[in-house]
């Protein structure tokens, strides 16, 4: 039997496991999937001993992404980001990749949108370096914006041809904008946007990378102003999908493993990666 892990803190209410189980099952794999709760300082101890016992492949979500990085061999992106969130140990060392960004691509993608104009990206975090790393190399002119507007001009510094901006002027960027990617925490749990209602048009695809709930205030505004929405799940599946796929070196089942994560939102468990 094949193991994969989740590795967090917390942990708790996870939809990592039902979704990556979902996908053993509709493949015929013999595998599990469980979650680890490390310490906050024993991230890179849990690679270590993970790598010891013989799991095939780990997640990785907050607050260790960066703090993995230095026990495994990151790939380019995740080296560009910065940041890992799934870890491969097939081959001699434990590779380390960044699905983030190849999700917000990914969810993008599935819904038809065109990757070759304009990005805005409101926030700097670790969501918001995966969108723009991954927006940039898909040869999106990525424009990022921050309430920390130092950390938009970092970001832009080492994302090719992107610019770094504060949040007042958030409609200048948009009126030709082509996508907006939400990767902020705002919004998640409340009835909140970063994104002014008014700076939204019938021009742009929005993809928020918040979840909880899955019709944000922000995809609720978008809807109205006449834009393509892509709620966050879209992108928590594709960052699944890409694991699944790097670890078993096949397709994913996309359905059957959406299913289990839409199932899963929809339950009465609060919602986390
Ligand atoms: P993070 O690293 O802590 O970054 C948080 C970001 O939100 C920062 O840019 C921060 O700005 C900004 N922010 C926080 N409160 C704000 C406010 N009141 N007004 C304006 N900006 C605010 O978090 P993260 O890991 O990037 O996660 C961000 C969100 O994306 C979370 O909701 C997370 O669940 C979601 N996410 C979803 C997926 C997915 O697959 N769908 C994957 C990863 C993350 P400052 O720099 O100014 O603090």
């Amino acid at each position: 039997m094949d193991v994969y892990a989740l590795i967090g803190n917390p942990v708790g209410h996870s939809l990592s496991p039902p979704m990556h189980e979902a996908g053993y099952d509709a493949v015929g794999l013999d595998a599990k999937y469980v979650t680890f709760e490390p310490a906050t300082d024993a991230g890179a101890a849990a690679v270590d001993a993970a790598d010891t016992l013989g799991v095939d492949g780990i997640n990785v979500t907050a607050p260790f992404k960066q703090d993995v990085l230095g026990a495994v061999e990151p790939a380019p992106l995740a080296e560009r980001i910065g940041a890992v969130n799934t870890i491969d140990f097939t081959g001699e060392t434990p590779t380390g990749h960044n699905t983030d960004a190849v999700g917000a691509v990914r969810a993008l993608r599935h819904h038809d949108v065109t990757l070759d104009g304009s990005a805005v990206v409101v926030g700097a975090g670790g969501a918001g370096r995966a969108a723009a790393f991954g927006l940039a190399d898909e040869g999106m002119t990525v424009r990022i914006a921050n309430r920390t507007e130092t950390r938009a001009h970092d970001l832009a510094d080492a994302v090719p041809g992107a610019s770094g901006h504060g949040l007042d002027g958030l409609a200048e960027l948009l009126a030709d904008a082509d996508v907006l990617v939400n990767a902020t925490s705002v919004g998640m749990d409340e009835d909140e946007t970063p994104v002014p209602a008014g700076a939204l048009h019938g021009d742009l695809a929005v993809l928020d990378a918040v979840y909880s709930p899955i019709e944000t205030r922000l995809l609720q505004d978008a809807a109205a102003a006449g834009a393509r929405t892509v709620d966050g799940a879209w992108m928590l599946l594709y960052q699944g999908v890409e694991a699944f796929e790097i670890w078993t070196d096949r397709d994913a089942p996309v359905s059957a493993m959406n299913e289990a994560l839409r199932a899963g939102l929809g339950s009465d468990a609060p919602a986390r990666d």
